[in-house]
């Protein structure tokens, strides 16, 4: 009966060697209740959505009963935090299995906030209300943003409380993703593992996320590169919407290049390079303009893993590694540039583009304007109001771009087209976000909440802009802060 829903896993990663990952079974709650979910997601994954909302379901994402097919883990995983090097592994957070959608595509589904696992350390292994409830709109943000990464079905209210500064209602997100395979994964079985499980979980990384390089002379290395590639275009893809992940530890990358792990990020509203939001990241070590110098740390980390399939020869291999992760910044560059350029109109290369986009952004630096809003005035030209576009330099600039602009559509391109497509009318602003999360935690009211997703699923929608979505915060004096 429960699989009218359409539950259909295959759970090939715990079919790999045991020292992988521990059985773990979610710890029961008192009193499930459904606040939302993600029908669209629902459908994609084959799943239905009233089956979803029975309490057999429920009970599913409460972690009180296990799917048909299920396979509950808490997966293994060591990390650099803030630069240190530490054994980590799920520690709130169960993999209930892998869902095979009617299309054939492979999911994870995890609860995160389900109990104690093995790899809890001190913590309860419990998540509250807001939080999953934030991760929940950013990561279906980023999602309509086209941006690679981890989704979320469903938040349940556990009926408990969880302790943290004070008593918060406890919740458990049902987060899906094309796999949690980090970085952190490869250097755990670097450290304590044998060479034979490294190679299994390198060939079944290979195979889940990049079996095209199977065809290559050397698929490890290919394999590198296409991680080296894909993590490139996904940290140009969060540079070019003003998002700060927060926590980019490298138990935090996936090796899918998809962005998971939604703690203290938040997305920038005034433009400034060294802007930080998380309360923790007192050196500013993942500030806006640091992600990708830190991208590339990450994966410096993660080639020095694959060392032993590099080469017969250690240090010919480092060698290479070395000349792979030098490879980053260009291959960065390239897609932020790309990507820039649409945000400006452009879409053929000019040599001084990259100078008009520096330019910019000195400008706005400089004004402290409002990243999106800017980039929307621009593609809407409606440039009156804000102090930056009377300013003589801004007026300058305006006028290099005009004349670039120029030479576009003697080239017969249409630039406002393209702008519509690369400036988000409308992200997630911090403020709003919060003020949904207050009226849904305290009040029960998640009617904002729900307006604001629905406006999200769209951000490239010019036409139905709600005008109070788009506006930035009042000015004040103590900067937004946010919390692991
Ligand atoms: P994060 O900073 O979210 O990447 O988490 C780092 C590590 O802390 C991971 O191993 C998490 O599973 C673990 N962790 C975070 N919160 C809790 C919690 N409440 N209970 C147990 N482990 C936790
Ligand atoms: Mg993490
Ligand atoms: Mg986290």
């Amino acid at each position: 009966k429960t699989n009218e829903i359409g539950w259909n896993f295959d759970n090939s990663y715990a079919r790999l060697s045991e020292s992988f990952f521990a059985r773990s079974n979610p710890t029961p709650v008192k009193k499930p209740e459904l606040v939302i979910l993600n029908s669209t997601l629902a459908e994609e994954l084959g799943l239905h959505e009233g089956g979803l909302k029975r309490k057999e379901s429920i009970e599913i994402f409460a972690g009180n009963e296990i799917p048909p097919g299920g396979f509950p883990i808490a997966q293994a995983y060591a990390g650099h935090q803030f630069g240190n090097f530490t054994m980590l592994g799920d520690g709130r957070a169960v993999l209930l299995g892998e869902q095979i959608t009617p299309t054939g595509k492979r999911f994870d589904i995890q609860l995160k906030g389900a109990g104690k696992t093995p790899f809890s350390r001190g913590g309860d292994g419990r998540a509250a209300l807001g939080p999953m409830l934030r991760e929940y709109i950013i990561s279906e943000a980023m999602h309509g943003l086209g941006i690679p990464t981890s989704r979320s079905l469903a938040v349940v209210t556990t009926g408990e409380e969880v302790i943290r500064e004070t008593e918060l209602p406890g919740a458990i997100l049902t987060r899906v993703a094309s796999s949690h395979i980090r970085v952190g994964t490869f250097q755990f079985i670097a450290n304590w593992g044998s060479l034979t499980e490294l190679k299994s979980l390198t060939d079944y990384t290979i195979n889940r996320h990049y079996p095209e390089v199977k065809e290559s002379d050397n698929p490890y290395l290919a394999f590198l590169q296409s991680v080296i590639t894909r993590q490139a275009e996904l940290i140009s893809k969060w540079q070019l919407v003003g998002f700060i992940h927060g926590v980019m530890n490298t138990d935090n990358m996936t090796i899918s290049g998809e962005t998971i792990d939604y703690g203290p990020c938040a997305f920038m509203d005034t433009y400034h390079l060294d802007t930080v939001f998380s309360s923790i990241d007192t050196q500013g070590r993942y500030a806006y303009a640091n992600q990708p110098y830190i991208a590339a740390w990450n994966l410096a980390r993660f080639a020095e893993t694959l060392i032993p399939f590099l080469h017969e020869e250690d240090e010919k291999a480092l060698k290479i590694a070395q000349e792979e992760i030098s490879k980053f910044t260009s291959i960065y560059e390239k897609y932020w540039l790309h990507g820039m350029r649409a945000k400006l109109g452009l879409a053929t290369n000019e040599y001084e583009d990259d100078m008009l986009v520096d330019q910019l952004l000195g400008i706005m630096q400089k004004h402290e304007a409002d990243y999106t809003n800017t980039f929307r005035a621009l593609t809407l030209n409606e440039l009156k109001g804000c102090g930056m576009f009377q300013s003589p330099d801004f007026q300058q600039w305006y006028q290099r771009w005009e004349q670039r602009k120029e030479r576009e559509s003697q080239r017969g391109k249409d630039s406002i087209e393209l702008m519509k497509n690369a400036n988000p009318a409308i992200i997630p602003r911090n403020h709003r976000v919060e003020e949904v999360l207050e009226n849904a935690v305290n009040q029960g009211d998640y009617s904002d909440m729900t307006r604001l997703l629905s406006v999200l699923k769209n951000p490239y929608n010019y036409t139905d802009v709600i005008k109070e979505f788009t506006l930035p915060p009042e000015p004040t004096d103590t900067p937004y802060r946010t919390y692991c």
